[in-house]
């Protein structure tokens, strides 16, 4: 797994216009974990890809009239099969965390990425996501050396007050012996 250009090559690209400049293009210092589903604990269709484009019909279920006009994204989606796709080049602002604090940081999309794992807070995660986050997240650290294994957080760690993601499923253990085993025995 590689990125150039700050694009992911296993990654399918799918372009959000949810995104901006960075305020400081060379600070990409945090990795932040999140879920989604949509419809909420469904997992067919391709309703995040409209959502993160602005093109989620609100009639195509009860949930989406509350969601459609969010103006969200994030860099990466990881889905249930392991495939990735990414909406927002690493360089750009993506809009995933909204209001947040890291340390005494605030405004955590400055200087973040934000990978979704498709899911929900109450379910647990296949395999194969562990697996490609782990390879995701290593491709990152090599690429973006401010980022380190400590600064990869949920998104509850830096909205407590408003998130509950990835949830008490996501099993940071085994994801960080993910990272760590093969940092140390690294794979073709
Ligand atoms: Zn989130």
């Amino acid at each position: 797994m590689m990125i150039r250009d700050h694009y992911l090559n296993s990654a399918s690209q799918v372009a959000s216009p949810n995104c901006d400049d960075r305020p400081d293009p060379d600070d990409i210092s945090l990795l932040v974990i999140h879920c989604i589903s949509l419809p909420p604990e469904q997992f067919e269709g391709e309703y995040i890809d409209q959502l993160f484009c602005n093109d989620l019909n609100p009639s195509a279920h009860p949930y989406f009239q509350e969601i459609h006009q969010l103006r969200v994204s994030a860099h990466l989606l990881i889905r249930r099969d392991g495939s990735i796709r990414q909406y927002v080049p690493f360089n750009r602002r993506a809009w995933h965390a909204g209001v947040s604090k890291y340390q005494d940081r605030e405004r955590c999309n400055d200087f973040s990425i934000g990978i979704e794992l498709e899911g929900a807070i109450n379910l647990a995660y296949t395999d194969i996501q562990y697996r490609r986050l782990a390879d995701v997240c290593r491709a990152l650290l090599t690429n973006y050396p401010q980022l380190s294994n400590q600064r990869i957080v949920g998104h509850s760690d830096i909205a407590p007050d408003r998130k509950t993601d990835p949830g008490p499923f996501f099993d940071w253990h085994h994801f960080h012996e993910l990272l760590d085993s093969d940092a140390v025995s690294p794979r073709a």
